[in-house]
């Protein structure tokens, strides 16, 4: 069992290194069978989730 630390932090986009507090779902185009993540400021992968 692995223990799990509640962390009230911000996470950081590691492009553009600002504090995030939600991600963009793509959904459109290429990328309509897979849900990738984008950061809301400057808009890059963050990471891809499996097929929706
Ligand atoms: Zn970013």
């Amino acid at each position: 069992m692995v223990a799990i630390d509640k962390e009230k932090i911000s996470p950081i986009c590691p492009h553009c290194e600002q504090k995030i507090d939600r991600v963009i779902m793509v959904n459109r185009g290429a990328f309509s069978i897979y849900q990738v993540f984008c950061c809301p400021k400057c808009e890059k992968v963050l990471g891809v989730g499996g097929a929706a």
